[in-house]
């Protein structure tokens, strides 16, 4: 079961409130959505993730299907089940490990590109560790070494055997490094892919097309156009936002423009703090990233500026990130963030927290990670509320 049902839209941006409903339980949108890769959020369970504002997750099918497999997970009644999360959930396409595992891998690039712009990847290139053909993809397990393929056929019945309310198409995401010609070769295999995804899927899950294109204006508006034409549940829109952040919005524009109004899009991978109202504003309904859960497993808080902010709407530009294992924190005895209402806020004082980090008591990593994704489920909310206001 799964629909979306947009219920305002602002008049000042793009940016739209909505419900997404699926038999798991409902999302309301904008939502930021967490990446549990392997099923899970690094120590905390589906209770405390619920308790920390999280709506729902996205795991990745390529890892999943390294271990424990999508069999043993099928068994067990699928995802939402065999993992306890009770609320959505959703798996990526195993599109993104075709860059993160190759050329991402090679040039020790990640989706934002810096101080790379002297290499680039035409046309015919392939990565070290990966072969990519017209029908999909050969990997090198990470765990043996061994030779696994993915194709959108194989991607959506691995993803249909693990069972999450939300599928994505399997594409290919390509690297920031990619020429114009590499994308546009890059685009034809994944737009076809996208037609043997929806062809293959036999299930009732939900599925999302992927939309890339990459910096260039003309191929995103293709893509936007092209997948956004084929009957998808929803889109995702992947890969590089150019080098430069001030056009990333531009860039998630030209995709949202193209795509039918009253489907969900999703933007993956992307969701830094100050990213987070400009993607809104171009109309992206969910995001995910890792930035509260992988800072806080290295001992980092999201703590408000200044503890005055009338306007809540305001809160991000505020925000600053402090290092929990710095030893000026051992006296420290204020809470992590005065104006956060989480439980660590309300129980603990900096000092225990720096305690826990620099002893590397496992429960330090739990507290920050709950904080930090409250953190940024709250200013989400907050966003929300004012899009209900009238204000965003
Ligand atoms: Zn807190």
């Amino acid at each position: 079961m799964f629909s979306f049902a947009i219920t305002k839209k602002s008049k000042k941006s793009s940016a739209r409130l909505g419900i997404i409903k699926t038999s798991h339980g409902q999302i309301e949108t904008p939502a930021f959505i967490g990446v549990a890769t392997q099923g899970v959020i690094k120590t905390l369970d589906s209770k405390e993730l619920k308790n920390a504002g999280l709506q729902a997750v996205i795991s990745n099918t390529f890892h999943l299907h390294l271990k424990p497999g999508e069999e043993i997970i099928s068994k067990n009644g699928g995802l939402n089940k065999y993992a306890d999360l009770k609320f959505p959930t959703m798996t990526d396409s195993g599109g993104y490990q075709v860059f993160s595992l190759g050329f991402g891998r090679d040039y020790g690039t990640g989706k934002i590109l810096k101080n790379k712009e002297n290499e680039k990847i035409t046309q015919g290139h392939q990565p070290k560790n990966i072969t990519i053909t017209e029908n999909g993809v050969w990997f090198k397990s990470p765990i043996n070494g061994s030779k696994i393929f993915i194709g959108p056929r194989e991607s959506i019945k691995i993803q249909e055997k693990i069972g999450a309310d939300i599928i994505f198409s399997f594409d290919e995401c390509p690297s920031p490094l990619a020429d114009y010609k590499y994308n546009q070769k890059a685009l034809e295999r994944t737009h076809n892919w996208a037609r043997i995804c929806l062809k293959e899927k036999k299930s009732d899950q939900a599925i999302y097309g992927i939309v890339q294109g990459g910096k260039f204006k003309d191929l995103r508006i293709q893509s936007a156009q092209f997948i956004g034409s084929l009957p998808f549940d929803g889109f995702g829109i992947g890969g590089e936002f150019g080098n430069n952040k001030k056009i990333m919005e531009k860039m998630i524009g030209w995709a949202t423009k193209e795509l039918p109004e009253e489907k969900p899009r999703h933007l993956l991978g992307i969701g830094k703090l100050e990213d987070i109202p400009k993607i809104i504003k171009q109309g992206i309904d969910t995001f995910d990233c890792t930035i509260p859960t992988h800072y806080a497993r290295h001992g980092y808080g999201f703590i408000n500026k200044k503890t005055n902010i009338k306007n809540q709407n305001e809160k991000w530009r505020k925000y600053e990130k402090i290092d929990m294992n710095k030893t000026k924190y051992i006296d420290d005895s204020s809470p992590l963030d005065k104006s956060c209402d989480c439980y660590v806020c309300k129980t603990y004082t900096r000092s225990f927290l720096n305690h826990l980090i620099r002893a590397k008591e496992i429960t330090g990593l739990k507290l920050l990670t709950f904080h930090n994704l409250y953190y940024f489920n709250k200013i989400v909310e907050n966003i929300r509320n004012e899009i209900k206001k009238g204000n965003f």
